[in-house]
């Protein structure tokens, strides 16, 4: 099943996506309760928001094995995690707006975990019973603020920076997944889930010993090798198998 947030008549909604036909629903897809209205769109007459407006995002470094040897880095034995502003996100469609034009800023396609019900403490058996999909992101990263200031918060949460969307995904098998990225047409990055190094479940496990999760919030499961940089002017494309594309502009601030 596919899931969008979406404006129409200057309103916010939430809708099943039917093939090219978007079928409204009474409230957020996140809540048990909601259910689904008469009334449907055409895909093409409304405006897709962020399917998703997380309270927290948790994303992981150096989670393929080929990302980590492109980086120069050691592999990590457990996930390495760290937060990035959710005011950061834009959606489907929206531009990626560079304010240092001078500092390299890479692309970084991701899978998303989307977090259907409030997680703490899960275990590998229980893991995917707090998860309401998946969505393509864009870990959009300033490569010279982040070896400036040995961590990522500024680097990686500048406004426009977090790509998502442009639906949330029940039904794809997370660790199995065909991801690939391409600027301007071309490929730069093709990998598949299976390679992460520690997958769905492990980070499910291992965020929430830490943190408590809740609905909609993303934990970004890594990128694999090929990153590399945008210019304004590029169109950057993410494709997710059984999720779709995520398409964004590059322009200057
Ligand atoms: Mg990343």
């Amino acid at each position: 099943m596919k899931y969008v947030r979406f404006e129409k008549n200057n309103s916010v909604k939430y809708g099943k996506l039917e093939g090219d036909v978007i079928r409204e629903l009474d409230g957020n897809f996140l809540d048990a309760a909601t259910k689904e209205r008469d009334q449907t769109y055409p895909l093409s007459n409304v405006e897709l928001l962020s399917p998703v407006e997380p309270r927290q995002i948790v994303a992981i470094g150096l989670n393929y094995v080929l990302h980590a040897k492109e980086q120069g880095k050691a592999i990590p034995e457990e996930p390495m995690m760290f937060m990035v502003s959710p005011t950061a996100v834009i959606s489907d469609g929206e531009s990626i707006k560079l304010p240092n034009l001078e500092h390299r800023i890479d692309h970084e396609a991701e899978l998303a975990i989307v977090i259907g019900k409030t997680a703490k403490d899960l275990t590998r058996e229980n893991a995917l019973e707090y998860v309401f999909g998946y969505t393509c992101a864009n870990d959009v990263s300033d490569r010279d603020l982040q070896k400036k200031d040995g961590q990522f918060t500024r680097a990686k949460s500048f406004t426009t920076y977090k790509p998502v969307g442009p639906v949330v995904e029940t039904d794809i098998d997370p660790n199995h997944a065909g991801i690939k990225l391409t600027v301007n047409g071309e490929v730069r990055q093709d990998s598949n889930t299976n390679d992460l190094i520690h997958d769905i479940e492990n980070l499910l496990v291992k965020v929430t010993e830490v943190m408590t999760l809740e609905p909609g919030d993303l934990i970004m499961t890594g990128t694999p090798s090929g990153v590399g940089p945008m210019k304004p002017g590029d169109e950057v494309v993410i494709e997710i198998d059984g999720i779709g594309k995520l398409s964004n502009p590059v322009e200057s601030v």
